[in-house]
């Protein structure tokens, strides 16, 4: 695979600052699906700065046993870029990360994109309508826009519990997993049973000699209908594309209406979906307490539903135990539960997910009038559209707030993000204009809107998730993704400050 690449590199330590047309930072799923727009569009003077050493964002950290999506992965792919013979309806971390991998060089990116290179910084600057962007390294570049494509789930988030330092054997976190820890004959403690952990669990159960499972919550959980494409399906969908289409639509559709349940907490898809989860429980766990424990007693939709065939099988083998209860504290040998019960351990796996609340940071964001984005978003990070930012002009967020969901395809939703940027990208060049900077008050606006939304989702009550922070919903988009893509269907400029050019000294108009 390619390192850095040469062309990238050049671009990347010509001084003075070369002027670009775009910065993409990320190339996981949204970074690289800005750089194909910008490109089948016919920019091609752009950079893609990515901090990791290979591109696939999620799925090239996200390496841990059992790691896959839960969307299938006819719908989990670009619409323009299909994929006929995906080799099973749900497909594993390897194979989704080949697929970002084979997009960025098909797509001819590898010559854009600047491997192991960390932002630091951006700052825009106003009377020359330029964002200069800084790496760690010192090098720097500019461009008249930043697309920010650093994704929601990208720091990984260990509790600071007491003692944890001292532990004398090995630590990991599922997004960090340790490849030399070799789970084999050990005793293990997992910690978390989110979306992670219910991949993870099952295969290290089968080889840990005993697997301890801290769940702090349960998790309303619904069987994964996962199965493997044979050689002549994949044909079909090959010669066929109406019929992988078709495949397509019906998982999208399908997924799109659990927005139902989400929207209407007491309403008849809640109620079908919690059936579901239930007789899944029954007919998997026998074991009345085993089941009562694993019963969540919060409405299904709060907190990301789980997919899974294989968890409550691995809960239930002889070497699993399953506790419920919390960490008080880590000691050399193992951890200790509030209720005072010490679990002895040579492995503990944190699946204890992300920080979700600070989206673009580390990157120290600076826009017009020397406002810094981290001071905007003290009080929880808002956009308008859920990517762009009143204050920083030609700057775009993929992923960013309240764009993520819990029904269907992120893929979808990036892809309406990128449409709407393309547009706004194609209305300041087109017209030759220097910036385009939403207004506070449309933005204002927009929020208050969505957060009334929100407010009568099934997130707004009933459980503690990683979509709210200090109780509100910065995470989630509102409605369907329908919705989603009806708002971002045109720009419009009256809703934005627009900047032209200066004219020449000597040349002011006059009455
Ligand atoms: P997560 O959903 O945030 O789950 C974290 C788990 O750790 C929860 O069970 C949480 O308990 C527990 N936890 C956190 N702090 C704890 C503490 N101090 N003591 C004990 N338990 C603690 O994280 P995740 O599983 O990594 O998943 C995050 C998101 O990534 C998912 O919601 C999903 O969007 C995405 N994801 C998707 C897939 C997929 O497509 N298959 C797979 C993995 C991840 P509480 O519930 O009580 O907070």
């Amino acid at each position: 695979m390619a390192d850095i690449d040469p062309a990238a590199d050049r671009l990347a330590s010509r001084a003075p600052a070369p002027r670009l047309t775009a910065i993409i930072v990320g190339a996981g799923m949204s970074g690289l699906l800005a750089a194909i727009r910008l490109k089948r569009e016919g920019i091609h003077s752009f950079v893609v700065l990515e901090k990791a050493e290979d591109v696939g964002g999620t799925w090239l950290h996200n390496r841990y046993p059992g790691a896959s999506c839960d969307i299938p992965s006819h719908l989990y792919s670009y619409s323009f870029r299909p994929k006929p013979d995906w080799s099973r309806m749900f497909a594993m971390q390897p194979e989704i990360l080949d697929y970002f991998r084979d997009t960025a060089a098909e797509e001819g990116l590898r010559a854009h994109i600047a491997l192991r290179t960390e932002v630091s910084a951006a700052r825009f600057e106003e009377a020359q309508g330029l964002w200069h962007v800084e790496a760690k390294d010192g090098r720097r570049w500019d461009a008249r826009f930043l697309v920010i494509a650093t994704g929601q789930l990208n720091k990984p988030r260990v509790p600071d519990i007491p003692g944890r330092r001292d532990f004398a054997g090995i630590q990991f976190h599922s997004a960090e997993w340790n490849e030399a820890a070799n789970v084999e004959g050990k005793n293990v403690v997992a910690v978390g049973t989110g979306a992670s952990a219910v991949q993870f669990v099952p295969p290290v159960a089968d080889q840990a000699k005993r697997l301890t499972v801290i769940q702090r919550s349960p998790n309303w959980l619904v069987p994964r209908p996962d199965r493997e494409f044979s050689r002549r399906t994949k044909a079909a969908f090959g010669l066929l594309p109406p019929l992988r289409l078709l495949l397509r639509g019906y998982i999208y559709l399908t997924n799109e209406l659990n927005f139902h349940a989400m929207r209407h907490p007491d309403g008849i898809i809640a109620r079908v979906m919690e059936r579901r989860a239930r007789k899944h429980l029954e007919e998997q766990v026998p074991d009345p307490e085993l089941r009562r424990q694993l019963t969540p007693d919060y409405p299904i939709g709060c907190k990301r539903i789980l997919i899974a065939s294989d968890y409550y099988p691995a809960l239930m083998r002889d070497n699993v135990d399953l506790e419920s209860d919390a960490v008080a504290r880590v000691h050399q040998t193992g951890v200790e539960l509030e209720s005072g019960k010490r679990i002895p351990a040579e492995i503990i796996i944190w699946g204890t997910g992300f920080d979700t609340a600070s989206f673009v940071a580390p990157i120290e964001v600076t826009g017009r009038n020397g406002q810094r984005l981290v001071e905007v978003w003290r009080d929880g990070a808002q956009g308008y559209k859920g990517t762009l930012v009143s204050g920083f002009p030609n700057m775009a967020v993929l992923y960013g707030p309240n764009t993520n969901l819990g029904h269907n395809s992120i893929i979808f939703m990036a892809e309406r993000q990128m449409d709407y940027v393309m547009k706004i990208i194609r209305h300041v060049l087109g017209k030759d204009l220097r910036f385009v900077d939403v207004r506070e008050e449309v933005e204002d606006r927009w929020n208050e809107a969505l957060q009334r939304r929100l407010g009568r989702t099934v997130w707004a009550a009933g459980c503690d998730s990683w979509y709210k922070h200090d109780g509100k919903i910065i995470n989630n988009w509102s409605s369907s993704t329908l919705r989603f893509a009806w708002e971002l269907r045109s720009f419009d400029e009256r809703r934005f400050e627009v900047a032209g050019w200066p004219l020449p000294a000597g040349q002011e108009l006059t009455a």
